[in-house]
């Protein structure tokens, strides 16, 4: 890959001029949150400076000004992932939410007694949690698709899963924990075959790859902003028109309705029905200027470049006889985690911290899956659009010091 390109993206994100502990940042934490380039952090300050206002309420052309810049990210969203509407694209604060809102709205009128709901091994507790509360609420089942040791979920047994109690699957199309990437289009297919909707958890998705919602035939699909170069406190539910129509409200207020008495209150159409209060407007104002920065760049780009990284990573880390590698299959994309003989991944993480290099110690909101493989915590390194080798081979360079310390 071109070097004079990746500098030109670097240049483009202002943290990376920091130093920690007097060493250069070296943020290879990127499945937990993006750094923000400063297009985003610019349209943040210049909305401040020039348009806050309420959205959708003023008739004052300040406000009108603000609503424009906040609905013109669902449009931005609505084209970056492929969706045919608008009003399928439900701002939230997170896919946390996102998930929550689904599982709570949509379980309320489709699980009764006795359903069954399909989750895999490698979800996030996002993707575990809700579904577990809704499951309590009707008395549902949930039913584990079996992951390899290589981290390939097991698809043979997930098509023996489904019986005719089966009402929902929700799964992860990349892990955060692993990086591996599902064939989500597979597991999609077979739902529907036996007239099941499924969500799409494209939290760590979202940034590295295109996506068409369309194309792939989601019925729902989450991600958070956070992850995508944009703000925090900005999430994307995305929902076929049909299945959001008939979900009952998740929370209620202002901002969502057509009319309010004492005796009865009607409500707006989608997505409004589902955005009740002040949304985040300056964090989604950022997300559009996020997704518009990346269409100008291409994901296609940011693919090339961030596979080169993880080919170069795994081989380097391959050579390392001390080190392990948990769940790679060819698949990963832009996260790798890893066990070290005798060294606790928190040691790991905070002797790499005193160095300038920012890696990811623990269980990464994924316990079922560090259960399946009986260790309590990993190190993860992932990667994004500005990782370099030189930041990769800065870390293997460290990690063979703590080995030799420790050793
Ligand atoms: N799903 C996956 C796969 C994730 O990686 C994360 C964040 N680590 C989430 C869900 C939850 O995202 P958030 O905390 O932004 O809601």
């Amino acid at each position: 890959m071109n070097h004079s390109l990746i500098d030109a993206w670097r240049s483009d994100f202002p943290i990376l001029q920091t130093r920690i502990h007097d060493r250069p940042l070296v943020y290879l934490d990127n499945a937990a949150t993006t750094q923000k380039p400063s297009a985003v952090i610019q349209s943040i300050n210049d909305y401040y400076s020039t348009t806050n206002a309420n959205v959708h309420r003023g008739v004052y052309s300040l406000s009108q000004q603000a609503t424009d810049f906040f609905e013109n990210t669902r449009e931005t969203v609505r084209k970056f992932i492929g969706a045919t509407s608008t009003s399928e694209i439900i701002f939230t604060k997170s896919a946390t939410e996102s998930i929550n809102l689904v599982a709570s709205s949509y379980g309320e009128v489709h699980f009764s007694s006795g359903d069954e709901i399909i989750l895999t091994m490698m979800e996030h507790h996002a993707n575990i949690i809700p579904w577990q509360e809704i499951s309590k609420k009707k008395g549902c089942t949930i039913k584990v698709v079996p992951i390899q040791q290589d981290g390939t979920l097991d698809i043979e047994t997930y098509k023996t899963l489904f019986t005719s109690k089966t009402k929902f699957v929700s799964m992860v199309w990349v892990s955060n924990a692993i990086g591996v990437e599902n064939p989500i289009s597979d597991f999609i297919r077979i739902a529907h075959d036996h007239n099941v909707p499924i969500l799409i958890d494209a939290s760590q998705r979202i940034q590295h790859a295109n996506i068409d919602v369309q194309k792939e035939d989601c019925d729902f699909l989450v991600f958070s902003g956070h992850k995508v170069y944009g703000p925090s406190g900005t999430g994307i539910l995305y929902g076929k028109k049909h299945l959001l129509e008939h979900m009952p409200l998740y929370q209620s207020g202002g901002d969502m309705i057509k009319k309010v008495t004492f005796e009865k209150t009607t409500f707006a159409d989608l997505p409004s029905k589902f955005e009740a209060g002040t949304p985040n407007i300056e964090g989604f104002i950022g997300l559009g200027t996020a997704l518009q920065y990346l269409q100008s760049i291409g994901l296609d780009e940011i693919a090339k470049h961030e596979s080169m990284l993880m080919n170069y990573a795994i081989e380097a880390l391959r050579s390392l006889d001390f080190i392990s590698i948990l769940g790679y299959n060819g698949t990963n994309v832009s996260a790798i985690s890893f066990v070290m003989d005798t060294v606790h991944p928190h040691d790991i993480a905070s002797i790499l911290d005193k160095k300038g290099i920012c890696v990811r110690a623990g269980h990464h909101c994924a316990h079922p899956l560090m259960q399946f493989y009986k260790v309590p915590s990993t190190t993860r390194i992932s990667f994004a659009m500005y990782s370099t080798v030189d930041e990769i081979e800065a870390c293997i360079k460290e990690l063979k010091e703590i080995y030799t310390l420790f050793s």
